[in-house]
């Protein structure tokens, strides 16, 4: 044994003994709706002592299941993320929070928040009479508003905030769970991006908010944001990488160009044009989960490319 070898064993063993212990990754579970709740993901990020939401699904039964899912982790509820204000994401949110003597904050930016509050009473006048007793009869709202780029750290996990603006909504978000650095010991973890609905990884996309140029600018900002190693979580489809950015922006560039050919510079597509645009679409993407999107978002997208022709 050299000199080197003799002192490196039990120098390596003192460091072990006394290095603090390591507080465990946070865990990610998924919970995923079926077609009745528009195949939305919420997410329950499990630390050591407590669980991060973040979004809350649509329907009664998906939140109820929800919630019997972070009940099942028996460990308290520490905070509801949200990252954008279409209903898929925040009704449920009332189930989450229900029997709480302290409800646990729920955080939004400033844009989602004003959002949900605006279009909360019409989006329900839309779509109750369709899901009836499935629609929650009250909806909690944001109670903290978060600056974007604010970081928040719950039981140990930090998540950063990012607004976006305009894109599949009026106004987008996306949550970014910091990853830890490695050392000899230990190693790193990389983070974790919960992007909301940036992309719905293989669902067809709801395009209806009409803000489709927004949403290509939003993936680029993401994707050049996003380490490459990073999980990504969508707030439909499948988790993944960052692979699924670009997949997204090649759907809606597809979608585009599909109605700015149909419509000839019109602002609405005639039903011949939109079967055309269905065929087009499923075509790119053979699934029929939420396929009905496809006919929703034509004439708001062809309205946003004639008016962005007049500009
Ligand atoms: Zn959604």
């Amino acid at each position: 044994m050299n000199t080197r070898s003799f002192w490196a064993v039990p120098l390596a063993l003192a460091l072990a003994g006394t290095a603090p212990a390591q507080t465990p990754a946070p865990v990610i579970h998924r919970y995923a709706a079926g077609a009745t709740g528009m195949f939305v993901n919420a997410y329950l990020v499990e630390t050591p002592h407590g669980v991060v939401a973040i979004d809350a699904t649509l329907t009664e039964s998906d939140s109820k299941a929800l919630r019997a899912q972070l009940d099942s982790l028996g460990k308290p509820l520490l905070a509801v993320l949200i990252t954008h204000g279409h209903p898929d994401h925040y009704n449920g949110v009332t189930n989450l929070l229900a029997g709480r003597a302290v409800p646990p904050p729920v955080l939004a930016t400033a844009g989602v928040d004003s959002v949900i509050r605006a279009n909360d009473a019409a989006k329900e006048a839309q779509w109750k009479p369709l899901f009836g007793d499935e629609w929650p009869a009250q909806r909690t709202f944001p109670s903290r508003i978060v600056r974007d780029g604010e970081s928040v750290t719950f039981d140990g996990a930090t998540f950063i905030v990012h607004a976006l603006g305009p894109g599949e909504s009026y106004n987008d978000s996306y949550w970014v769970l910091q990853g830890r650095r490695g050392n000899r010991r230990n190693p790193g973890t990389p983070g974790a991006a919960f992007i909301g609905d940036v992309v719905l990884n293989g669902v067809h996309a709801y395009m209806a908010d009409g803000h489709t140029a927004g949403w290509l600018a939003n993936i680029e900002r993401v994707r050049d944001a996003l380490a490459p190693d990073m999980a990504v979580y969508p707030g439909h489809g499948d988790p993944g990488g960052p692979d699924m950015l670009a997949w997204e922006s090649s759907y809606l560039s597809t979608y585009r160009s599909a109605v700015a050919m149909l419509a000839r510079g019109s602002a609405t597509l005639d039903s011949t044009a939109k079967a055309q645009l269905v065929t087009r679409m499923k075509q790119f993407l053979p699934t029929d989960r939420l396929d009905m999107l496809i006919t929703m978002g034509a004439d708001p997208v062809a309205a946003e490319l004639a008016a962005s022709r007049g500009r």
